[in-house]
């Protein structure tokens, strides 16, 4: 059987309750939830959020699944700084799924008159937002013309009982297969997961591979085991039989709708979207479902779904072209998605050029690349800053690349176009005089478990 949301959350309360906050005092799905879990972060904390009791609905709501690193190292069973390692290696093994003839996600089939999205607990975000969104919803369909699956996240507005506006403003796969849907004017059809184990989520909604690649496979990569799926009511399409929530529904051809604005990863409302409307036919849930949503904003949850598969496919590929690369990290300061700091042992001159274009070429988003040595520690940025004061000079070791493809949602782009800035902050090979100050380690061991400083 497949680990689902429920299996997750007790795994959290049992190996790390301080990470867990279960609230049983009654809040509203009007900025309530958010506010709290921003609050908290403020203060450093990310806990995973329980809401038991929602003003107004029968639904409890889960939220902040993803808010730090430690829960995606504890989510992989490994230690933080084995994190990327490990996403490496599940992102690249591929497992079929499996088709199964019932599961939970069945427990409860709502068609016809019976659909109505707005008995679900969907939260309104933020001041400037256009309504209330589901936030952790991975839309899943099929090429139209291949039959390849492909799933990710997109933001979804309430609009009525049965709509959907849905923006499609990454310009990926989902973009293509509607637009090939569209060219022979037709709808597209597609499922809504919301609520299921994380590692489907990392698999399934956070993967970027090629268009050819089926990834319910990789979310069973992710899983370490086949996806357990079964066939939707309404739609021909197959959703994990384990989910807490699915809506079914179609992407309208030639129908364009206002959506937005909506609270976004860089910290700014956003207005650009692509504009595309969602038609429900039908809901599937769990008895007694519990509805998830993901914080929104520049907040840690949002940022670091962005972030972390980011740090691992430029590791990989900075890895083939520089094989000393020791970490890459893209920092919380730069919503994880504009700024990218790069650890190596550099052992030829221009090595860090090459790693901050290949960067580049990687992620359109990136619009600053750091290349630091090896004895930098890139996920504390004030060692990232402390090279940056001390081993870097303007007139040797910056480059800047202007009008290239960029972020549409970056506020300070040009129509999409932006300049490219790397900065090697790597020490010389040769003629280096500077020695930094440290103590001799046996000396600090001693003291580390004399003191019990840990
Ligand atoms: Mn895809």
């Amino acid at each position: 059987m497949n680990p689902d949301l429920r299996d997750f959350i007790k795994t959290v309360e049992r190996e790390d309750p301080d990470n867990v906050l279960r609230i049983s005092k009654q809040v509203g799905v009007k900025y309530e939830i958010t506010s709290c879990a921003l609050e908290l972060e403020k203060q450093g904390k990310t806990p995973l959020l329980i809401f038991e009791i929602v003003e107004g609905y029968s639904q409890p709501v889960v939220t902040n699944v993803f808010g730090s690193r430690k829960k995606y190292a504890q989510i992989l069973g490994v230690p933080e700084d084995l994190l990327i390692d490990e996403w490496v290696a599940r992102s690249n093994s591929e497992i079929e799924p499996v088709e199964v003839s019932e599961g939970p996600v069945k427990e409860v089939i709502m068609t016809g008159v019976d659909v109505n999205l707005e008995k679900l607990p969907i939260l309104t975000h933020f001041t400037q937002d256009g309504g209330p969104y589901i936030t952790s919803g991975i839309v899943v369909a099929k090429h139209p013309q291949t039959g390849t699956r492909n799933a990710s996240f997109h933001r979804l507005q309430l609009k009525g009982q049965k709509k959907l506006g849905i923006s499609l403003h990454s310009r990926r796969h989902l973009w293509e297969y509607q637009r090939i849907a569209e060219d022979q004017g037709e709808a597209l059809e597609v499922a809504v997961v919301i609520g299921a184990h994380p590692l489907f989520y990392f698999g399934s909604g956070l993967w970027k591979g090629p268009i050819e690649v089926d990834e319910y496979k990789i979310a069973g990569g992710f899983l370490g085991m086949p996806l357990e799926i079964l066939k939707c009511e309404t739609a021909d399409l197959e959703v994990p039989s384990n989910a807490e929530i699915v809506l079914e529904g179609k992407i309208l051809p030639n129908t364009r709708e206002d959506e937005g604005p909506f609270g976004e990863f860089t910290g700014y409302a956003s207005k650009n979207s692509t504009r595309h409307v969602l038609e429900i036919s039908a809901i599937l849930q769990r008895n007694d479902a519990i509805y998830q949503d993901i914080v929104p904003g520049i907040s840690a949850e949002h940022t670091l779904l962005l972030g972390i598969p980011q740090e691992a496919r430029i590791f990989e590929r900075v890895k083939s072209v520089v094989p000393t690369v020791k970490a890459v990290s893209y920092p919380p300061s730069a919503a994880c998605r504009f700024h990218c700091y790069i650890s190596m042992k550099k052992v030829a001159e221009g090595q860090s050029a090459n790693a901050i274009f290949t960067a580049f070429a990687e992620d359109l988003s990136l619009k600053l690349v750091v290349v630091v040595d090896e004895d930098i520690n890139v996920y504390h940025e004030r060692e990232v800053l402390w090279a940056l004061a001390t081993r870097f000079q303007a007139d040797r070791g910056l480059f800047v690349v202007p009008r290239c493809m960029g972020a549409l949602l970056d506020p300070s782009a040009d129509g999409g176009l932006t300049a490219k800035m790397g900065i090697d902050a790597t020490k010389p090979l040769t003629g280096w005089q500077a020695e930094r100050c440290t103590i001799p380690e046996d000396i600090s061991r001693k003291v580390r478990k004399e003191m019990g400083i840990v």
